[in-house]
């Protein structure tokens, strides 16, 4: 019987619960999980995979080395060995011998494992007080009847309710549902790299019968995600600026003279460089689309500055947006004051404008009255319509989608647009993945000579720690103390992001940054409670003499603002926080940090974090505060010890490599990027932009009854901001 590929195609975007076995029950767990539709369940991958291939024994298994070792559990418990800690102790035996499996922050092991259960593990193998050991390995139940087909197990990403084994068999059907799906790339592509088709890529991701066979899968698909991205981007540059006028602002104009006089310092050369740069590229007659490049703290706002006052010199109205109400403010009363100043009108809009403050400032941008908007999501509001805007700014530009910069975007009639970020990128990789774009980087601080050190502590140590910050605060600094989110969500983040540590040479580490960038909404009652905690025991005991403040993403807006204000004053002098203070937060008074826990933070995380103090002329010192005994975590905060600077750290860290940050979609995961990996793959990236731009010069709208399909699933993929953008 022929295949119907039309049907099969089609039947991608139907809901996950017309698959064998998603019951209801099942659909809402495989919602959690982002997984709605057939196609979100085709391209829900294994985040690992167990390879049966290079099984060894309890009595084989070499010291030092990763494999897997397949065994009957001999007995499974739950140990607390200190307060907020909990880890699941497995002993597992074969006919050779024991190993003892130790799994930290996975409670729920112990519902889904138990006593005489067949499992696999997977991991580097340690030994320790007389017994082979492995630590958090990859763990499966080997489920009774469950057909292993090959020699390779999936692990996909899975849930307390919904266990990796069912995963697994609800993808296998849903593969079934898919037969003979339709291969949307043209043939003539397929060719030239050698690739898989898609449903023979499929299967073989899921379900590969060769570690290779997964890798030459992946391969397929990367490209394939790649592909598409550039051709959303290629086509909404082109979209965005079809049939519009773009603006050629006034770059000598009475206000940017005004801002620029005003400023109490020299811009360093390289902030001059980058400020002629964006400068030109406002003046000039086309859509700019630039990006400044620079390591957090070496002053990328006031550069900024200069571009926003050139908007109102030209009658024109710009937007700063910002991720956090905090720093919306901050640049309200920095910068805002300081264009003020210069005869520019600023206003600030946020979450927590009060609706009549609200509704006066929509009017006066509407109307012109006001130059330059400041604030956060707040301004991609559909009511905030802007009179002309002909400068759109995005500061922390990672920390944003594609889809919240298309609709910033779309109030104006192609403006100039203007990205700040810390995340450092190659030039070609931003170039690809950005669309076209010019840049500029700043690569060194203003103030080399402050020198900022960082030390690594134990927890025997801290008191190096504190004794540092007593000093600092009675030469009249303040200091930073951050403590990771550590509630019951904490848990469960950590166990997904150890499942992150999928590539072979990650297999042996603990387990990557859980504390992600805080959301308020990811907030637990208990990470509250501990910051809470831990203010109070520091304003009894070690800070007695000083005013301890607290700051975290649990609080309202207005009490938010009130603490930074507070600490910005130097009323307060210990700020007691959670990571609402990682993002472009400036208090150059703050001369010592102390992170708790550090090891659960990525580098990149610390490296923004520490970026908060040493920003004035003072000398800081960060101290990274860490219970950790393993030699991989130890080495990773070494890192940070060793350089200072976040392009060699990058190297370093595994979190930067994932896509998501990069592109600045980690809010929704909204993004057709699954597999991509910056780094490993640099040259995929080059290579689908290049076949893109050959795509499009043939064939701009994608309508040959080859591209047909191509657009079909360029239009699927990034679904979610192609509805915005048209919106
Ligand atoms: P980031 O690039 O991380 O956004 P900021 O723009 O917040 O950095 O600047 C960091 C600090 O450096 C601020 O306090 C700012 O006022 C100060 N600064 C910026 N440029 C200079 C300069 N040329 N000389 C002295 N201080 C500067
Ligand atoms: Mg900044």
């Amino acid at each position: 019987m022929p295949i119907d590929r039309e049907k099969a195609t089609l039947s991608l975007d139907e809901p996950v619960s017309r698959v064998r076995l998603v019951s209801p029950a099942r659909a809402s767990a495989l919602e959690k999980l982002g997984v709605r539709t057939l196609r979100d369940l085709l391209t829900h991958f294994p985040r690992s995979y167990i390879d049966l291939s290079q099984v060894e024994t309890c009595g084989t298994a070499r010291i030092g080395e990763v494999c897997t070792i397949r065994g009957t559990v001999h007995e499974i418990k739950l140990k607390k060995p200190r307060y907020n800690l909990k880890l699941v102790e497995i002993a597992l035996v074969d006919g050779t011998g024991i190993l003892i499996v130790t799994c930290f922050r996975q409670p729920w092991l112990m519902d889904q494992v138990k006593a005489g259960d067949a499992v696999a593990v997977s991991g580097k193998v340690t030994f320790d007080y007389g017994y082979k050991r492995m630590t958090n390995p990859f763990i499966e139940v080997i489920g009774e009847g469950e057909e292993v087909t090959g020699s390779v197990v999936p692990v996909h990403p899975a849930t307390e309710k919904l266990t990796a084994a069912w995963v697994r068999r609800i993808v296998a059907n849903g593969l079934e549902a898919a037969e003979g799906l339709f291969d949307p790339l043209p043939l003539g592509l397929r060719l030239r790299y050698r690739l898989m088709s898609r449903n023979a890529a499929l299967r073989a991701i899921h379900f590969p019968r060769t570690m290779p066979e997964a890798d030459e899968a992946r391969r397929r698909l990367v490209y394939e995600e790649l592909l598409y991205l550039e051709l959303f981007l290629m086509q909404e540059g082109a979209a965005r600026s079809a049939g519009c006028v773009p603006h050629a602002h006034v770059v000598d104009g009475p206000r940017l003279a005004a801002f620029a006089s005003s400023l109490p310092f020299e811009l360093t050369g390289e902030q001059q460089r980058a400020r002629d740069e964006i400068l030109s590229a406002l003046a000039a007659p086309t859509v700019a689309n630039h990006m400044l490049l620079g390591d957090v703290g070496t002053g990328k706002t006031v550069v900024a500055g200069h571009a926003l006052a050139a908007a109102a010199d030209s009658e024109g109205q710009a937007m700063l947006l910002a991720p956090t109400e905090v720093l919306a403010r901050q640049h309200m009363e920095g910068l805002g004051e300081r264009l003020e100043g210069a005869g520019v009108r600023v206003a600030l809009l946020t979450g927590s404008t009060p609706s009549g403050e609200r509704a006066a400032i929509v009017e006066g941008f509407a109307s012109g009255e006001v130059d330059v908007l400041i604030g956060t999501h707040a301004l991609l509001s559909d009511d905030v319509v802007p009179r002309n805007l002909t400068l759109a700014v995005i500061d922390e530009q990672q920390r944003f989608g594609v889809d919240q910069r298309a609709k910033l975007l779309e109030k104006g009639e192609a403006p100039d647009a203007l990205y700040l970020t810390a995340t450092p990128i190659p030039r070609t990789l931003a170039l690809a993945l950005y669309g076209n774009l010019t840049l500029s980087y700043i690569k060194h601080r203003p103030h080399d000579s402050a020198r900022r050190t960082t030390r690594v502590l134990s927890r025997e140590q801290q008191g190096d720690a504190f004794e540092a910050a007593r000093e600092a605060l009675d030469r009249g600094d303040q200091v930073f103390v951050v403590c990771p989110l550590v509630g019951k969500d904490a848990e469960a983040r950590d166990a997904k992001a150890a499942g992150r540590t999928r590539d072979a040479d990650a297999a042996g580490e603990e387990y990557h940054p859980a504390v992600a960038i805080e959301d308020d909404a990811d907030l637990s009652g208990d990470d509250v409670t501990a910051a809470t905690r831990e203010a109070e025991m520091l304003q009894r005991t070690t800070f007695a003499d000083w005013t301890v403040g607290l700051l975290h993403g649990g609080m309202g807006a207005e009490a938010k603002r009130e603490v930074m204000e507070q600490f910005r004053k130097g009323e307060v002098q210990v700020l007691v926080a959670t990571t609402v203070i990682e993002v472009g937060v400036d208090v150059p008074n703050a001369t010592v940090m102390i992170v708790q826990d550090a090891d659960r933070f990525g580098l990149a995380q610390l490296h923004q974090l520490r970026g908060r103090v040493g920003r004035g002329e003072k000398a800081a010192e960060v101290f990274l505060v860490s219970a950790s005994q393993r030699e991989e975590s130890l080495a990773r905060l070494a890192a940070m010890e060793s350089t200072d600077d976040g392009f060699e750290l990058a190297a370093f860290d595994l979190s930067l490599r994932r896509e998501g940050d990069i592109l600045g979609n980690r809010q929704h995961g909204a993004s057709g990027l699954k597999l991509v990996n910056i780094m490993r793959d640099g040259a995929v990236i080059e290579a689908a932009r290049a076949d893109a731009q050959a795509l499009l010069e043939v064939d701009p709208n994608l309508e040959e009854p080859d591209h047909v399909a191509l657009a079909r699933e360029v239009r699927l993929a990034f679904a979610h901001e192609s509805a915005i953008v048209g919106g």
